[in-house]
């Protein structure tokens, strides 16, 4: 089971990338806290990232990726998010659209994995519309045929590096019941970006997309036409995994924080963590932890041995992040009033803690699809 005990190379790998991200990104991350990070400064980051292995990790060698697989893709990527979750989840997304391009055809990955893979180009995944949530099977925006190219109309919203993207992978309505995922070049083809301000995670681009007679070749269509919703299904299942593993990394930083205090601040004539009440909250912090990491990570090595588990990852997906809830704010408050204040980062954690419930289907929609899948009753009716 290698997402329990990593092999020598795993863990080489993990501690050269560990040292190069606490060197490099973390000094960057907190410059950056709670400010967005210009698109040249975040393709430096992503460019450096590169070098060990990310958006590549997973992709298959002859595509120019390094054929390793999600879990150790995985590996690398919780130490990443340790650090800063905002970096964290414009290399999730570019890992996604790397994956993606593997599967495409011959002339759009040549054209465009090698600049994702070098941390050059910047996609997204634009599914959420301003009245289509969690009901992805209701997608607005039209792609209409006319000779061999599609005419793209509508607005898309919520959509992660939607404002750094030079390309959009986005999923439209081709026919009354069809919907198909068309690649879209933002120079090329055409579409606005409109950034949008958060209660957190506001260094990196969530934002609104604007797609207006975008004039795209029937050639740039991914995966078939009338296969959107599907291939849509197969993306969240990767992806709730990997949104699970941002919570994994907040609950680390906010672990290793809350012990670091622990151990220092002293009230009654010792320190907080001779407290048995502080030292329980410690042991159900790293509990909740491990329970989630094995939870993706599961999942992840499912994925890697090419069996469908969609409610493997339903369950890390609504079990990490609502942890990632429970733990950063149990940091905050074995921190006492420091806990609330923006000298100490725990007051951070909680507030990027509460946003990852809700990307790539909330934690009512995971547990749906858990139950459903469970009971074998339908759920979305
Ligand atoms: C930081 C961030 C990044 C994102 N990145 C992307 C991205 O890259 N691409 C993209 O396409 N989208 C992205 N999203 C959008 C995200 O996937 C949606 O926000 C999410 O699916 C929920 O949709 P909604 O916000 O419209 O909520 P709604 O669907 O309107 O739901 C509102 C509430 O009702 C509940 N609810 C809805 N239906 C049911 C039901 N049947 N039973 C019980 N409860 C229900 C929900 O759980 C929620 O609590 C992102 C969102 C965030 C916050």
């Amino acid at each position: 089971m290698t997402y329990i005990q990593p092999t020598e190379e795993q863990r080489l790998a993990v501690e050269g990338f560990r040292k190069f991200l606490h060197g490099e990104i973390k000094p960057i991350a907190r410059e950056y806290a709670d400010r967005f990070i210009p698109k040249d400064k975040m393709r430096e980051i992503t460019q450096a990232i590169a070098e060990f292995g990310m958006p590549g990790a997973a992709v298959p060698v002859e595509y120019g990726g390094l054929g390793l697989g999600f879990v150790t893709q995985a590996m690398l990527f919780e130490e990443l998010v340790t650090v800063s979750v905002d970096i964290g989840l414009c290399v999730m997304i570019n890992n996604g659209a790397a994956e993606h391009l593997s599967h495409a055809p011959d002339h759009i990955r040549e054209k465009y994995l090698p600049g994702v893979l070098a941390g050059k180009l910047f996609g997204s995944f634009a599914i959420s519309e301003p009245d289509v949530g969690s009901n992805v099977a209701d997608i607005k925006t039209r792609a209409v045929r006319e000779g061999d190219h599609f005419i793209v109309n509508g607005e898309k919203t919520w959509i992660t590096n939607g404002h750094y993207s030079d390309f959009v992978i986005c999923t439209a309505r081709t026919g009354e019941k069809a919907l198909s995922h068309i690649l879209i070049d933002r120079e090329e083809h055409g579409y606005e970006s409109r950034n949008i301000e958060k209660i957190a995670l506001n260094s990196q681009s969530t934002a609104q997309l604007f797609f207006t007679d975008a004039r795209v070749p029937v050639a740039n269509l991914l995966g078939g036409e009338g296969e959107g919703l599907k291939n849509t299904m197969k993306t969240f299942e990767r992806a709730r995994c990997h949104v699970g593993l941002l919570s994994v990394g907040l609950m680390r930083a906010a672990l290793e924080e809350s012990i670091a205090y622990s151990k220092e601040r002293k009230q009654f004539g010792k320190v907080i963590a001779a407290h048995q009440l502080i030292a329980a909250k410690i042991a159900e912090m790293a509990t909740l932890t491990d329970a989630a990491r094995l939870l993706c990570f599961r999942a992840l090595s499912l994925i890697d041995a090419g069996v469908r588990c969609d409610l493997q990852s339903s369950m890390a997906k609504w079990f990490a992040t609502e942890a990632g809830v429970k733990v950063c704010r149990m940091a905050v408050q074995l921190h006492g009033g420091n806990g609330l204040t923006k000298e100490f980062s725990v007051e951070r954690l909680a507030r990027e803690a509460i946003v990852i419930p809700i990307p790539d289907g909330t934690t009512e929609i995971q547990k749906l699809i858990i139950a459903r899948g469970l009971t074998g009753i339908p759920a979305f009716v």
